[in-house]
C-alpha cells in the first residue's frame, strides 16, 4: 500500500511544526525520516496515522489512492511500534502480541485455534517463540522491542509505522535489531517508515531516507544518493563528518599567501568547500593543484580507518580519515607540516561548493 502525504503542514500555536511537506512512499518501501530533534519527524508520522490531524484545509494523507485525511486512527489500517514499547505488563508476550486480534469486532475476530496459530508464527518470525509465556519484565530491551513489532504485525496493517522503535536500546542490541527489521522487511514487504534521528541506523535499514530539518524536506533519496548527492549543505553536514575549507579560487594554482585562501578555482569567487574526511589527502609536499597546508596534531589508530585531527593555518580543525594501509606507507606524527588536497575536489559530488 502505498502513502501519499500531499502539502501537509502542522502550526502549534504559532510555532509551525510541518511547513507543506508533500511525500510519497512506494508500496512496499521501508522509508527513515531522519533528522535532528525538533524537525517534525514524530508530527509528520502521527499525521500519517491519523493521530494528530494536519492544519485544517492543508494537504492530505492518501494511502492506495484513498484520501483518508479525515479518517480517525483505527480505520486507517496501520500498525504501530513505539520507542517506549509500551507493552502490557500483566500479560505474557503470547498474550501482548494476541491482544490486537481479540479486541477485534467479533466478526472480524478469528476464532481460538487460529489466533494461537497466527500469535506463534509471529513469535517464531521474531525468533522469540521459546518466550511466549514471559512476562514483559522477563524479556531483555530487545526482546521487548521485537514482541512490541510481533504485536503490531498480528493485525496485518498495510502501513508499518515506527517511532524511533530502537531508540532505548543499546547500540549494539540496535545494530542487531536494525539488521533484523531490515530481513523482516524484505520477507513481508510491508509498506514501513520509520523516524530516528540515527544516521547511521538510517542509512543501513532505509530503501529511501527523508531528511528533515525546520519541518520541511531538505532532500528524498536513496542512502546512497544522501550521503554522495547531498542537496543541500545541511544534508551534508547531517549526514556523515565534514570539513569546512574556506577558498578563493582565482585559477589554477593554490594561493597560500592568505591563510583564509588556500584552494584557487577558475571561477575566481570565493567559496566554501565542504569535504568528507575520507576524501582528504595527505602529501608531504604542496600540490601542483589546489592544497592547504595544516599540522597534524592528533593521530588515532585504534578503529577500521586511521583518523588524523589536524588544523590550518588559521588553527581551524580538520580531519582526515585514511585507511590503514595509506598511513601504514606513510605515516604521520603530531607536528608534521602537510598539504591536504581534497581528493578530485572539482568533480566529487561529495565536495559542496557553497558561494560565502
Ligand atoms: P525528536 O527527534 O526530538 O522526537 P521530532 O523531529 O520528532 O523530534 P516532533 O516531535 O515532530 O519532532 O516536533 C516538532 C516540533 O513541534 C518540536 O519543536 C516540538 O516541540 C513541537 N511540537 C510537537 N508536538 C507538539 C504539541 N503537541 N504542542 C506543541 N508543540 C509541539
Amino acid at each position: 500500500m502505498s502513502i501519499d502525504v500531499a502539502g501537509v503542514s502542522k502550526t502549534f500555536g504559532s510555532f509551525r511544526a510541518l511547513d507543506d511537506v508533500t511525500l510519497t512512499v512506494h508500496t512496499g518501501e521501508l522509508v527513515a525520516l531522519l533528522g535532528p530533534s525538533g524537525s517534525g519527524k514524530t508530527t509528520l508520522l502521527r499525521i500519517i496515522a491519523g493521530l494528530e490531524q494536519a492544519d485544517p484545509g492543508s494537504g492530505a494523507i492518501r494511502l492506495q489512492n484513498d484520501d483518508v485525511t479525515r479518517r480517525p486512527v483505527n480505520a486507517r489500517g496501520v500498525g504501530f511500534v513505539f520507542q517506549h514499547y509500551a507493552l502490557f505488563g500483566h500479560l505474557t508476550a503470547f498474550e501482548n502480541v494476541a491482544f490486537g486480534l481479540r479486541v477485534k469486532p467479533r466478526r472480524e475476530r478469528p476464532t481460538r485455534n487460529p489466533i494461537r496459530d497466527r500469535v506463534m508464527a509471529l513469535l517464531r518470525l521474531v525468533q522469540l517463540d521459546g518466550a511466549a509465556e514471559r512476562y514483559p519484565h522477563q524479556l531483555s530491551g530487545g526482546q521487548r522491542q521485537r514482541v512490541a513489532l510481533a504485536r503490531a504485525l498480528a493485525v496485518e496493517p498495510s502501513v508499518l509505522l515506527l517511532d524511533e522503535p530502537f531508540g532505548a536500546l543499546d547500540a549494539k542490541v540496535r545494530a542487531e535489531l536494525r539488521r533484523w527489521l531490515r530481513d523482516l522487511h524484505d520477507r513481508l514487504h510491508v509498506t514501513s517508515v520509520f523516524v530516528t534521528h540515527d544516521q547511521e541506523e538510517a542509512l543501513d535499514v532505509a530503501d529511501r531516507v527523508v531528511v528533515m530539518n525546520e519541518g520541511r524536506i531538505e532532500q528524498i533519496g536513496t542512502p546512497d544518493e544522501v550521503f554522495h548527492r547531498p542537496a543541500t549543505e545541511f544534508v551534508m553536514r547531517f549526514i556523515g563528518e565534514v570539513n569546512l575549507l574556506h577558498g578563493h579560487f582565482d585559477g589554477d594554482r593554490a594561493d597560500r599567501t592568505a591563510a583564509d585562501a588556500p584552494l584557487v578555482d577558475p571561477g575566481g569567487d570565493p567559496v566554501r568547500l565542504l569535504v568528507r574526511p575520507h576524501e582528504i589527502r595527505i602529501h608531504r609536499h604542496a600540490q601542483a593543484g589546489p592544497s592547504l597546508p595544516a599540522t597534524v596534531q592528533r593521530v588515532l589508530t585504534a578503529g577500521p580507518f586511521v583518523k588524523v585531527e589536524l588544523v590550518d593555518e588559521l588553527r581551524r580543525a580538520l580531519q582526515a580519515h585514511l585507511s590503514h594501509d595509506a598511513f601504514d606507507a606513510d605515516p604521520v606524527a603530531p607536528g608534521d607540516a602537510v598539504y591536504l588536497v581534497p581528493a578530485r575536489a572539482d568533480r566529487r559530488p561529495t565536495c559542496r561548493r557553497e558561494p560565502v
